[in-house]
C-alpha cells in the first residue's frame, strides 16, 4: 500500500480505481519563424478558431451541465480576447519566434502572473491562462481536443485538471477527484463540492503509467489518498464510506424543511460566502439566504481597486442567484490579515487592532462610496442588507449614514433606480456589545462577528496557533457578551444573527435558539448539518 497526503477540498469518501488522466503532450521548443508577419496571422487564426471551439463549447455545456459551469468558456473567449495577453504573444513572434513558442510563453507568463496572488480565487484563474494556451497550442499543431475516457465509475488522478476538461467529464463516471496542482477554488475544487465527491488537491504523488487502474481510496475526511491499500484498511473505509452516505441521505432529506425544533420554535440558517460562485453552493445547500458575503474578497488579489461597475457586476450576480432570499454584503474589511498592496497601508506593530474595516472607510471615504454606489445599485435587483464592520461607536454609525445618504442622492440625481437595503453592523467589538442598546437605535440588524468578538474579549490573536490552547471558544464573558447583544437588538425591535464560526457550532444550537438568535450563518456545506440539529432539538 502506498499512501499520500494532500489538501482536502471535499470530504467524503471514494473507493475505486485509478483512472489515470494525462493530457496530450506536445513540446515547445524555441523555435524561430522565417516570415513573423505570416506567423501573427497563423497565429491571429488560431485564437479565431479557439473562440469558435468555445462558443460551442459554452452552447454545449449549457444544454449538459447548465450556465454556471458554462460561464467559463465565455471567461476564456475573453481571456483570448484580452489585449495584453495577446500583445505578449505578438512580442515573441515579432522577437522572430514562431506562434506555438509565443502562445506558451504568453499562457506562462499570465498564469505565473496569477498564481503569484494573495487571493485564492485569482489564483484559481492561473489554470484558465494555461487552458487558453493550450488550446490555441493544439490548434497550431492540428492535435485533436483532449477527452477522457472510462467505462467505469473510477477516482480520476491527474496533475491538474482544466475548467474545459472537467465540464467535459462524464459525471456519473466520477468517483472522487485527486490532483497534483490545484488549491481549494480550483475547478477541480468547485466541481467537487457542487457534484458532492471527495477531492484532494496538492497531492505530491508521481504520475507513473502503472498508476492507471490500481485500487484505490480517496480519504476526504483525513486527505489521504491510498493505492492499493491492504485489506484492513479498505475494511475501515468501507465502514466509513456507508457512514458518511448514511449522513449525505439523512441531510439530504432535510432539503425544503424548516429550520423549526419539535416544539416549534423556529431560526433562519443562512451561508456565508467569499466569491459569486460560492453563492451557487449556498443555493444547493438550501440555505434560506447569504447571511455573510465578505466583499474584501473583490479587492484582494489584484493591482487595483475593482471599480464600481466590476462590484456592482458581482452583488447583483449574486443578489440574481438568491432569487429573491436575503443577501447580507458586509463592506471591505481589508487590514489587519487582509493586506492588499495597492491601499498603501503601513505596517502596524498591532495590525489587529489597527487601520483596518470600517475606519480605513471612513478616513478613506472615496473608496467606501465607489462600494456603497455598487451596493445601492445592485440593490434595485434583489433583497440587499448592507452590514459594516469593526464598529465601535455610535458616531461611526451616525457618520455612515450621513455617507449613505449622499450616495442614495446622487444616485437619484443620475436617475439611477435603487432598493431600500436594510443597514446593520456587526458586533465583533467588546465595545459594540457592550454599547448594543444604543447602537440598536441606529440599524436595522446586527450580526454577530465571533470570530473576532473572541479575539478581542478573550485578547486572544485569531492568528496564532500557539494560543489554540487557551482560546475557551465557549469562554462565559463571551457568552454574556452574545446574549446582552441579542436582548438589546430585541427590545429596540430589530433583528440579530451570528455570521462568525461559532454559528455552526451545534453544541450551541440549543442555547442560541434559547436566546432568541434569529439567525445563523454558516458555511454552505453546514447549512443541513445546522438545520439537523435545530430539529433535533425539544
Ligand atoms: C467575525 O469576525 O466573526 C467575522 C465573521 O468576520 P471575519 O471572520 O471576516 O473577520
Ligand atoms: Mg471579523
Amino acid at each position: 500500500m502506498e499512501k499520500y497526503s494532500g489538501k482536502s477540498v471535499m470530504k467524503g469518501i471514494a473507493i475505486g480505481r485509478v483512472h489515470l488522466y494525462k493530457k496530450l503532450e506536445y513540446q515547445v521548443t524555441e523555435e524561430r519563424a522565417a516570415d513573423p508577419a505570416a506567423e501573427r496571422e497563423r497565429f491571429l487564426a488560431a485564437v479565431e478558431r479557439a473562440k469558435e471551439q468555445l462558443t460551442k463549447l459554452y452552447d454545449d455545456a449549457m444544454t449538459n451541465v447548465g450556465e454556471d459551469h458554462a460561464a467559463i468558456f465565455d471567461v476564456h473567449k475573453m481571456l483570448l480576447e484580452d489585449e495584453d495577453y495577446l500583445d505578449t504573444a505578438a512580442g515573441e513572434i515579432e522577437n522572430g519566434y514562431n506562434a506555438v513558442y509565443a502562445a506558451d510563453y504568453a499562457g506562462t507568463q499570465f498564469s505565473e502572473m496569477f498564481a503569484a496572488m494573495d487571493d485564492e480565487y485569482m489564483r484559481g484563474r492561473a489554470a484558465d491562462f494555461k487552458d487558453i494556451s493550450r488550446r490555441v497550442i493544439r490548434i497550431l499543431l492540428d492535435m485533436p481536443e483532449e477527452e477522457i475516457h472510462s467505462e467505469e465509475p473510477v477516482v480520476l488522478v491527474a496533475e491538474d485538471l482544466t475548467p474545459s476538461e472537467t465540464v467535459k467529464l462524464d459525471k456519473k463516471k466520477i468517483l472522487g477527484f485527486v490532483t497534483v496542482k490545484g488549491s481549494a477554488s480550483s475547478h477541480t475544487a468547485i466541481l467537487a463540492r457542487s457534484m458532492n465527491l471527495p477531492a484532494l488537491v496538492n497531492v505530491d504523488i508521481p504520475l507513473a503509467d502503472e498508476l492507471h487502474g490500481k485500487p484505490c481510496v480517496v480519504d476526504g475526511f483525513e486527505g489521504e489518498f491510498l493505492v492499493e491499500p491492504e485489506e484492513e484498511i479498505l475494511s475501515e473505509k468501507v465502514v466509513r464510506k456507508n457512514q458518511w452516505i448514511a449522513d449525505l441521505e439523512a441531510l439530504e432529506k432535510l432539503k425544503g424543511q424548516d429550520n423549526v425544533t419539535k416544539s416549534g420554535k423556529r431560526i433562519d440558517i443562512f451561508a456565508n460566502i467569499g466569491n459569486v460562485e460560492d453563492a451557487e453552493a449556498a443555493c444547493a445547500a438550501d440555505a434560506g439566504g447569504i447571511g455573510l458575503f465578505r466583499s474584501e474578497f473583490l479587492y484582494l488579489g489584484r493591482d487595483t481597486f475593482p471599480s464600481e461597475e466590476e462590484q456592482y457586476v458581482s452583488y447583483r450576480a449574486v443578489l440574481e442567484k438568491m432569487n429573491g432570499k436575503k443577501v447580507v454584503i458586509r463592506t471591505l474589511d481589508i487590514g489587519a490579515d487582509k493586506k492588499v498592496d495597492y491601499f498603501g497601508l503601513e505596517p502596524e506593530e498591532n495590525p489587529a487592532l489597527g487601520y483596518r474595516a470600517i475606519r480605513i472607510c471612513l478616513d478613506r471615504e472615496e473608496i467606501f462610496i465607489t462600494q456603497l454606489r455598487a451596493l445601492y445599485r445592485a440593490s434595485a435587483h434583489g433583497k440587499l442588507a448592507i452590514m459594516f464592520p469593526m464598529i465601535i461607536s455610535v458616531e461611526e454609525v451616525e457618520r455612515i449614514k450621513q455617507i449613505v445618504e449622499l450616495v442614495k442622492t446622487e444616485l437619484a440625481e443620475e436617475g439611477k433606480p435603487v432598493g431600500e437595503p436594510e443597514l446593520g453592523i456587526m458586533i465583533e467589538t467588546p465595545a459594540a456589545a457592550l454599547i448594543s442598546d444604543e447602537l440598536a437605535k441606529e440599524v436595522d440588524f446586527f450580526s454577530i462577528g465571533t470570530n473576532d468578538l473572541t479575539q478581542y474579549t478573550l485578547a486572544v490573536d485569531r492568528q496564532n496557533q500557539k494560543l489554540e490552547g487557551i482560546c475557551d471558544i465557549h469562554h462565559e464573558a463571551l457568552l454574556r457578551l452574545i446574549e446582552m447583544t441579542v436582548k438589546n437588538a430585541h427590545k429596540e425591535g430589530i433583528w440579530v444573527g451570528i455570521c462568525g464560526e461559532l454559528g455552526a457550532d451545534t453544541e450551541l444550537t440549543e442555547w442560541f435558539l434559547k436566546i432568541g438568535v434569529d439567525e445563523l450563518s454558516v458555511a454552505a456545506s453546514a447549512v443541513l448539518r445546522v438545520r439537523g440539529a435545530v430539529r433535533a432539538l425539544p
